[in-house]
C-alpha cells in the first residue's frame, strides 16, 4: 500500500499539468536591499555573494540561454516536459515594474515554460508589483515565495533579515485574493532557535492560508558570517537525526493542503563549510520518510483548525520533494 503522508509538490505538479515538470532557477541580475546598503552590505547571516542563485547573469548567460541550457539538462536527467521559471537569485520584485516585466516576459516567452516563481522578500512587495505579477496568472501557473525563515523576530534580527515576522504577514495578506499562489520559506536549526520556537512557526504558518512552503536545513557557506560565527563555536546547527526528527513535528503541525516544495536544503559543496551531511539530501529525505512511516504519522496530523471536509480530498502524496 502507498502510504500517503505529505503534499508534495512533484505530485501537485503532475496532477495539474499531467506530466513532469521541473523547475529551472533563474539568476536575472537583480540586487537585493539587504546587500546593496539600503538596509544592510552584509546581508542575512548565511547568504554568500550570489544571494542563493548560480552566478549566470554575472557571467553575462541571458535568461533565455539559462533557459534552454537548463531545460535540455532537466529533459534528459528527469524526462520533463514542462517547466517552471524560477526567478531565484537576491531579490526577484527588487527594480522597477517596468525591467521586471521585461525579465518575467523573456522568460515566459518559451512555450513549454507553465509556470512563474518568484522569490523574494516580504518588505520588496506592493500593490504595483502584486498588479503585475497576477497578470500573468491569466496564462501561468504563478507563485511567489516569500523569504520568511522563523516567526520570531528576535531571530530574524540575530540573524540580520532587515523585516520583521509582520512584514510577511502584511505581504501575505496583500497577496492573497489574487490567484497568486504564495510559498513561504523557512529554516530549521536558525541559531538560537529551540524545537519549540521551530514548531511555533509552523503552528502560526498553518494559520495564514499560504499554499506552498520550502522547508530548509540551515548550512553553513564559507565565507558568511554565518561560518564565522560557527568557527567561533557561536552556532552549532542540527545533527541530522535532530533535523529529520524537526521536519516530522513541522510536518504534523502544518494544513495538509499546504503543497511541500522542498525538505531539505540543497548546498553548492564547494561552497559548504558544515555540516557534511547537507550534502546527502536523497538520504535525509529517506530518513524523514521513514520517520513519517514508523511513527504512523503524516502531514496535518495535529493540525486540527481546518474541518475535515475542507480538506482537498486526494491531495496526500508520497513525500519525494
Ligand atoms: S534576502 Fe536573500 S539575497 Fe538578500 S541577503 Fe538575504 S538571503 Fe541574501
Amino acid at each position: 500500500m502507498t502510504l500517503r503522508r505529505c503534499n508534495d509538490f512533484g505530485s501537485y505538479l503532475r496532477k495539474r499539468f499531467g506530466c513532469r515538470v521541473q523547475k529551472i532557477t533563474i539568476d536575472a541580475g537583480f540586487s537585493c536591499p539587504n546587500r546593496d546598503g539600503t538596509l544592510s552590505s552584509g546581508g542575512c547571516i548565511y547568504c554568500d555573494g550570489k544571494g542563493s542563485g548560480t552566478g549566470a547573469s554575472s557571467r553575462a548567460e541571458s535568461i533565455r540561454m539559462q533557459i534552454q541550457q537548463a531545460k535540455a539538462r532537466l529533459a534528459a536527467r528527469y524526462k520533463a516536459e514542462k517547466f517552471i521559471a524560477y526567478f531565484q537569485a537576491f531579490t526577484n520584485t527588487y527594480a522597477p515594474c517596468d525591467i521586471l516585466r521585461k525579465r518575467y516576459d523573456e522568460a515566459l516567452a518559451d512555450s513549454e515554460i507553465v509556470g512563474l516563481a518568484i522569490g523574494t522578500r516580504p518588505d520588496c512587495i506592493d500593490e504595483a508589483r502584486l498588479n503585475l505579477v497576477e497578470e500573468y496568472t491569466a496564462t501561468h501557473m504563478v507563485w511567489i515565495e516569500y523569504g520568511l525563515q522563523s516567526i520570531h523576530n528576535r531571530t530574524l534580527e540575530r540573524i540580520n533579515r532587515g523585516h520583521t515576522f509582520e512584514d510577511f504577514v502584511r505581504a501575505v495578506r496583500m497577496t492573497q485574493g489574487r490567484n497568486i499562489l504564495i510559498c513561504a520559506h523557512v529554516i530549521l536549526g536558525l541559531p538560537g532557535e529551540s524545537r519549540e520556537d521551530v514548531l511555533d512557526t509552523a503552528t502560526a504558518l498553518a494559520d495564514l492560508g499560504i499554499d506552498g512552503i520550502k522547508i530548509h536545513s540551515l548550512y553553513v557557506l564559507k565565507e558568511t558570517p554565518l561560518a564565522r560565527l560557527f568557527q567561533a563555536g557561536g552556532c552549532t546547527g542540527l545533527d541530522q537525526e535532530t533535523y529529520v526528527e524537526w521536519v516530522v513535528a513541522f510536518l504534523e503541525r502544518l494544513s495538509p493542503n499546504i503543497i511541500v516544495q522542498r525538505l531539505t536544503g540543497d548546498p553548492d559543496p564547494s561552497a559548504l563549510l558544515a555540516p557534511g551531511w547537507s550534502l546527502n539530501k536523497q538520504q535525509t529525505l529517506s530518513l524523514i520518510k521513514k520517520t513519517l512511516e514508523v511513527r504512523e504519522t503524516w502531514q496535518g496530523k495535529l493540525f486540527e483548525r481546518l474541518p475535515l471536509d475542507k480538506v482537498t480530498s486526494g491531495s496526500y502524496f508520497d513525500c519525494n520533494s
